[in-house]
Order: C-alpha cells, then sequence, then structure tokens
C-alpha cells in the first residue's frame, strides 16, 4: 500500500460545526473597512463580487456545505462552477475568523476534497495538469530534465551528490516559466551572496503537489509529498528556502510533521529580512521607484508573513514604498489563486485587472510581489490593459540594490 501523510476520511464532515453554524452574516463579504478609507474597494471577494449570486460568497458556499452533508443537494454544473471559482484567497476566512472563529476557506478546500472523491471535481480543463504530474513531475508540461535549468551558471551546489546546510526549492511556477526566470534566479542570487551554504536538487525537484491539493485531488498531492519528504529528510539539510509561498505552504501546514525534527521552512523573504538584520546583506545601490507591495494570499493571510517584506523594501535606497487602499489582511487575491486561472482565464484576469486599477489609484510606477502566480497574473493584467506599470519580483529589486543582475 502506498505511504501517505493522513488517513482517507470524509474530512469535510470534520467542520461541520463551522458550516451548519454559519449566520450568513455575510461579514465575509468585504474587508476591515475601519482599514481601508475608500469605499470603491470595500469589497473583497472575488467571486461574488464577478458572479454576484449568494453562493459564490462564502456565505452561500457554507449554505451548499450543509446541504451537501445533509444529501438535500446533488452536485452538478452550476454547483462545481461555484466551488471551482472560489480563489482560495482566505478573504472571508480573515473577517470571519475576528468574529466568529470560523473557517469558510478550509471548508471550501474540503468541499473540493470530497468533489476529487466523488468524481464531480476538479474542472474538465484541470485535467491537463493532473496529467502532466503524472508525466513529468510537474503540472505544468516541463519536461523533468529541464527542471533545473532555471539555476545554470549560478555556482549552486547539487544536491544530493554535494552536502549545503540548505536547500533552494524552486517550486513549480518559477522552474517552468521562462518569464519567471529573472526572479527565481535573483532570489537564489541574493542568498548566496550573503554566504549562504545553499544547493538546489536541480532536474532531481519534483513538484511540492501543492497545486494539486488546491484542486482538491489529496490522493496526488500525497504521492508527491511523500517522495518528497523521503528526498528531503535524505539530503540532511537544516533549512527548506523556497521563493513559492504555495511551496512554503504545504511544506509548513501539510509535510512539517514528516519532516526530520530541526528542519525549518522558510519563505525567501523571511530569509532577506533575517540576513538583512543581521548586516549580511548592505544594499547600497539606489533603486529610484514608487513601488506598492502586493501581498501574495498565501503568504499574508495564511503566514501572517507581512512586515518582512516591507522590511525588505525599506531597506532598499531610493525606493519609494506604497500601500494598497486594501493591504496586508485586506488584500485582494491577484486571481492566480485556488487553480482558477487554468479554468477560468477571464474571470482571472478580471480579478488580476481590479488589483491593477487598484494599484494605479496609489500612483506607483510598479507592483511588487512574492509570489509566481501574482507575477503572471500582474504580467496578464499589465499586458490587457496596455498600462506602463512596472511588475518585479522582491528579489529582484533587492538583488539591484546589491549592485547586481540575475
Ligand atoms: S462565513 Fe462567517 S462571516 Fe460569512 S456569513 Fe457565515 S458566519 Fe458570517
Ligand atoms: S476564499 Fe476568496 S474567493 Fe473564495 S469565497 Fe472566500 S473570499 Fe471569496
Amino acid at each position: 500500500m502506498k505511504r501517505r501523510l493522513t488517513a482517507p476520511r470524509e474530512v469535510l464532515a470534520e467542520l461541520q460545526q463551522d458550516y451548519f453554524i454559519c449566520t450568513k452574516c455575510k461579514i465575509c463579504q468585504a474587508v476591515h473597512v475601519q482599514f481601508c478609507d475608500d469605499s470603491r474597494f470595500w469589497r473583497n471577494c472575488p467571486s461574488g463580487t464577478r458572479f454576484r449570486w449568494d453562493a459564490y460568497y462564502a456565505s452561500g458556499k457554507m449554505e451548499i456545505a450543509r446541504g451537501l452533508h445533509l444529501h438535500e443537494l446533488e452536485p452538478g454544473d452550476s454547483l462545481r462552477h461555484v466551488l471551482y471559482t472560489c480563489m482560495l484567497c482566505s478573504s472571508c476566512q480573515e473577517q470571519c475568523y475576528e468574529v466568529k472563529q470560523l473557517h469558510p476557506t478550509r471548508v471550501f478546500e474540503l468541499m473540493r476534497e470530497k468533489a476529487v472523491r466523488e468524481g464531480w471535481g476538479p474542472m474538465p480543463e484541470h485535467e491537463p495538469l493532473r496529467r502532466s504530474m503524472e508525466e513529468n513531475g510537474n503540472p505544468f508540461g516541463l519536461e523533468s530534465r529541464r527542471r533545473g535549468d532555471w539555476a545554470r551558471g549560478l555556482g549552486m551546489k547539487r544536491l544530493p551528490r554535494e552536502k549545503a546546510q540548505a536547500l533552494f526549492f524552486a517550486g513549480d511556477a518559477y522552474a517552468s516559466d521562462p518569464s519567471l526566470r529573472r526572479a527565481v534566479r535573483a532570489a537564489a542570487r541574493v542568498l548566496l551572496r550573503a554566504g549562504l551554504d545553499l544547493g538546489t536538487l536541480a532536474a532531481r525537484e519534483k513538484s511540492d503537489g501543492a497545486l494539486m491539493l488546491l484542486l482538491g485531488d489529496r490522493d496526488l498531492f500525497e504521492t508527491f509529498a511523500c517522495e518528497n519528504i523521503g528526498t528531503f529528510n535524505r539530503l540532511g539539510v537544516s533549512t527548506i528556502v523556497t521563493p513559492d509561498p504555495h511551496a512554503a505552504w504545504v511544506f509548513k501546514e501539510e509535510y512539517a510533521r514528516e519532516l526530520d525534527p530541526g528542519v525549518e521552512v522558510r519563505h525567501t523573504s523571511e530569509v532577506f529580512s533575517r540576513l538583512l538584520g543581521e548586516g549580511a546583506l548592505k544594499p547600497e545601490g539606489e533603486v529610484p521607484m514608487k513601488a506598492v507591495y502586493h501581498d501574495p494570499c498565501k503568504l499574508g493571510r495564511r503566514f501572517d508573513i507581512y512586515q518582512e517584506p516591507r522590511e525588505v523594501l525599506r531597506a532598499i535606497p531610493g525606493l519609494e514604498l506604497l500601500e494598497f487602499p486594501r493591504a496586508t489582511f485586506n488584500s485582494l487575491c491577484c486571481g492566480g489563486g485556488g487553480g482558477v486561472p487554468y479554468a477560468f482565464p477571464d474571470f482571472a484576469l478580471w480579478t488580476a485587472g481590479e488589483r491593477l486599477r487598484e494599484a494605479e489609484s496609489t500612483g506607483a510606477e510598479a507592483i511588487v510581489t512574492a509570489c509566481p502566480y501574482c507575477l503572471q497574473m500582474f504580467g496578464k493584467a499589465v499586458a490587457a490593459a496596455g498600462s506602463g506599470m512596472k511588475v518585479y519580483d522582491l528579489a529582484e529589486l533587492l538583488l539591484a540594490s546589491l549592485g547586481e543582475e540575475a
């Protein structure tokens, strides 16, 4: 029998208290308004705001979860559309947990697991991602032998042939998308510049499985997770550092209990901030720019990593850090969450366009973020709108201030 991280079970029912006691108060539909001055930006659920029906807000989906539990509802195309247009961005949970201590986003994640188990999820458009996982070890069609191409010429140690204290895990999107190559190379170069003993698995790196878990395919996720955990534990590293918040999410929440004791998982923004504090990085080059920082959902609302990226940006000489009207826990999703762009690209692009307009309202010349999916979505939104807004990864600007190029 295949090794698993969790026992197969009816997980949705474990949160029945949450969906049975949802009072339809609809607090989850908006931001914390006391921290957002501009009423144009008070609505914060992308799917509810776009499709308007209550079913697309968290309040509606909680009622759907209750209906499924009681067998009052039968899954069908419209229910699947509701479930898979959710960005799993956690904005609803951010609001609800404050007042009711409920976990709506967690309920929707488990509804997706139920959908896959029962054969009515994910969307047919998600099938190529799943097939590529089985054929290539990643969801994006990248031949497995090309996975380490991004690291060519950086001088990183090759694991497991060599030993290193820290594993740099690029993640699926950074390793696959040539338009993100500068960003991932910048992240590695910053860490090498600070003197970290850093290694990569290069072509041996396999998908973290995060996208499969978001789609509800826990079995496929766990197949990859178990293999990766075995690999990581054999490497004997003390730290796993990744620029991908989705990889960090599954490593911290799902892998951690099986990783060797003492292995730390860090997002690059956390490590950059620490290295700056210790004086191991000294940004001295001017980067004259008005930049607004976009909080990736998995980094911010999931792990409260709000200050570290801002500390990095404040350390860059010449950079003026601006804030979105919806910032930190109030942030709007970039449109790249929950596997939505692969099934509903128009809706994903609409969401990214909303965020782009909000960025433009701040007077920023550039959006800076720390997630490959946010970078992809903002790149598409800028192209679609013909906007002059620049889009950068946090690591690119930090590297520039260190006087290097990726
Ligand atoms: S999910 Fe929470 S905030 Fe939203 S309607 Fe239900 S109880 Fe209210
Ligand atoms: S997770 Fe995001 S998109 Fe889904 S219901 Fe909650 S706020 Fe809306």
